[in-house]
C-alpha cells in the first residue's frame, strides 16, 4: 500500500473541530508539498459529529485516520471543565495510542508525532518508539507567550488574575489585563488551571513548535518566542495561516451558499460562534432583535441557548433541540424575505467567508475563525465567549484594529440597540470602512506569507526537512 516508503507522520488531534480542522489542513500541506504519509489518530468522547465525518471523508489517499474508542467520563464530577475533558480524552487513550504506534512503526518509517496543546501526554509514547514529537500551537503566538510565563506568574501573583490592578506586560505582547486571560486561568484552584500550568512546562520536550500564525501578523510575539524558547529549546515554525480549504459539505454544497449567490456583493453579515459557542436565552433574543434593527442582511448559524454564554455544544456541535424555536416571536417571518437566513448548528464556514456576498463576520473570536476572516479580508464584530477568546478579541480591536466590539450593559447582556448600531457601523459606517481596509491589508500579508517564497512556506519547508532527517 501507499505507506511503504514515504516518511510517515502521526497526528493526534484532541477533540473539537477547532483542533481537528487545522491539523487536517497541515496534513494536506505536508502531503502535497513534501510527500509525507500521515495518520491521524483521533481520540473520541462519543460518536463523531457529522461535520467531523464529512471532513474526514474528503481526505486524500495519503492521509489515513483511526477513531479511538470513546472515553467514558462518568466518573468525573459534573462541573469538570471542557479543557480537562479534552486533555483526559488523550490521556485515557494512551494505551490504545501505543498500540496504533506499534503497528505503524512496524510497517513504515515514522518520522514525527504532531499533537496540539492538549495532547502532549502522547509525547511519552512517541519517545518510547524513538519518534520525535512536535507541538502544534493552534492559537495566536501571544497566547503561547502567556502560557510559557504562566508558571512564573503563578509564583509571583497571589490573587486571582482578574483582580490584578495592572495589565500584565510580557515580551512581544500588548499589555494583557488579567480579566482577559483565558477562561481556565480565571479560577486558580481549578483542575483546568493546574493542567495549563503543566502544559507550559511541556514545551522543552518538543523537537519543534509549529505556530498557526505568521511573521507579518505577529512579528514581535514570534520573535520573542524565538528568543525565549527557540534559542534554548525547540525551534519555532510560524507556518500559518492554516485554514480549512476546499468544500466541506459534500458534493452539492450547502443551501446557504446558493442563497449567498443571490445576494449583492459584500452585503451579508455572517454570524457564528464557532463549533461550540452558545448564548443565554436572553442574549439570543437581543441578538435576533439587534440583527433585525440593523436592517442588514445576515446569515446566522443558530444554536439552542444555554443558561449562560458557554461552550455547551463543544463536543456535540449540534444542538439537542431545535434552535430556531427559541427566537423571538415573529422574527423568522419578519426577516425571511431575502433579509436573513438561519442555519441550525453548523454551516460550511470557510466557504461562507470566502463568498463575495459576505461583508462582515460577527464571531466568537476562536482563532480558526479569525484566521479564516483574515485570509478572506472580512472585518469582524468581536463577541468572545470562552477559552482564550477575550484575549483574542482584545488583540483584534486594540492592536490590529480589524474588529468592532459591542458593549455589554451592567447585566452583562449586549442589548439589541447596541447590536444594531455596531452591525450598521461595520457594514456601512466610516469606522467599518477603515476596519475593512485594514483587514484587506492583512489578507494580502497572509497570501504573501503562504506564497512560494513567503515566510510561512519557508518555515514549513524547514520543518519538512527536519522531519525527513529523522530516521
Ligand atoms: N466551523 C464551521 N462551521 C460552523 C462553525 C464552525 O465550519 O458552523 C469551523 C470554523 O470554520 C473553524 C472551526 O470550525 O474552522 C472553529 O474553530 P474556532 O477556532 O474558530 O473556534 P472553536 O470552535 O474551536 O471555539
Amino acid at each position: 500500500n501507499h505507506k511503504a516508503s514515504s516518511p510517515h507522520i502521526v497526528m493526534i488531534p484532541s477533540p473539537g473541530m477547532g483542533h481537528l480542522i487545522p491539523l487536517v489542513e497541515l496534513a494536506k500541506l505536508l502531503v502535497h508539498h513534501h510527500n509525507f504519509t500521515i495518520t491521524l489518530i483521533i481520540p473520541t468522547i462519543g460518536p463523531p459529529p457529522k461535520p467531523e465525518k464529512t471532513l474526514l471523508q474528503t481526505l486524500p489517499n495519503s492521509i489515513n485516520y483511526f477513531f479511538l474508542l470513546p472515553i467514558d467520563f462518568h466518573d468525573l464530577p459534573p462541573e469538570t471543565k471542557t479543557q480537562t475533558k479534552i486533555t483526559l480524552s488523550v490521556t485515557r487513550s494512551l494505551s490504545e495510542i501505543r498500540n496504533v504506534f506499534k503497528s505503524l512503526a512496524a510497517s513504515s518509517s515514522l518520522v514525527g508525532l504532531v499533537v496540539d496543546m492538549f495532547g502532549t501526554d502522547a509525547f511519552y509514547v512517541a519517545k518510547d518508539f524513538n519518534v520525535p514529537s512536535y507541538l502544534f500551537w493552534s492559537t495566536m503566538a501571544i497566547g503561547l507567550i502567556l502560557l510559557l510565563h504562566l508558571p512564573k506568574l503563578d509564583k509571583m501573583v497571589a490573587c486571582e488574575y482578574k483582580d490584578l490592578a495592572e495589565p500584565v506586560k510580557l515580551p512581544g505582547c500588548i499589555p494583557i489585563s488579567g480579566a482577559e486571560f483565558p477562561e481556565p486561568f480565571q479560577d486558580r484552584k481549578s483542575e483546568a488551571y493546574k493542567w495549563f500550568l503543566q502544559y507550559g512546562k511541556r514545551f522543552d520536550l518538543a523537537k519543534g513548535v509549529l505556530v498557526n500564525s505568521f511573521m507579518e501578523l505577529e512579528p514581535d510575539a514570534i520573535k520573542a518566542l524565538q528568543d525565549e524558547i527557540g534559542l534554548r529549546g525547540p525551534p519555532i515554525y510560524p507556518i500559518g495561516p492554516i485554514v480549512q480549504t476546499g468544500p466541506s459539505y459534500g458534493p452539492d454544497g450547502h443551501e446557504c451558499l446558493k442563497w449567498l449567490d443571490e445576494q449583492p456583493r459584500g452585503s451579508v453579515l455572517f454570524v457564528s460562534f464557532g463549533s461550540g459557542g452558545t448564548l443565554s436565552f436572553e442574549q439570543l433574543n437581543e441578538l435576533a432583535l439587534g440583527l433585525e434593527m440593523s436592517g442588514t442582511k445576515f446569515l446566522w448559524v443558530v444554536r439552542s441557548p444555554d443558561n449562560k454564554a458557554s461552550d455547551a455544544s463543544f463536543f456535540s456541535v449540534q444542538s439537542q433541540t431545535d434552535p430556531l424555536g427559541f427566537l423571538p416571536k415573529g422574527f423568522r417571518e419578519r426577516t425571511k424575505l431575502g433579509r436573513g437566513l438561519l442555519v441550525p448548528s453548523w454551516a460550511p464556514q470557510s466557504e461562507v467567508l470566502s463568498h463575495g456576498s459576505i461583508g462582515g463576520f460577527l464571531s466568537h473570536c476562536g482563532w480558526n475563525s479569525i484566521l479564516e476572516s483574515i485570509v478572506n479580508g472580512v472585518p469582524l464584530i468581536a463577541w468572545p465567549l470562552y477559552a482564550e477568546q477575550k484575549m483574542n478579541a482584545n488583540v483584534l480591536c486594540e492592536a490590529w484594529k480589524v474588529a468592532l466590539r459591542p458593549k455589554a450593559n451592567e447585566n452583562g447582556i449586549v442589548g439589541c440597540d447596541e447590536i444594531g448600531r455596531v452591525v450598521k457601523e461595520l457594514m456601512e459606517g466610516e469606522e467599518g470602512f477603515r476596519v475593512r481596509q485594514r483587514m484587506n491589508g492583512w489578507k494580502e500579508a497572509a497570501n504573501k506569507a503562504l506564497s512560494v517564497e513567503g515566510s510561512s512556506r519557508k518555515a514549513l519547508s524547514e520543518l519538512a526537512m527536519k522531519l525527513k532527517k529523522h530516521k
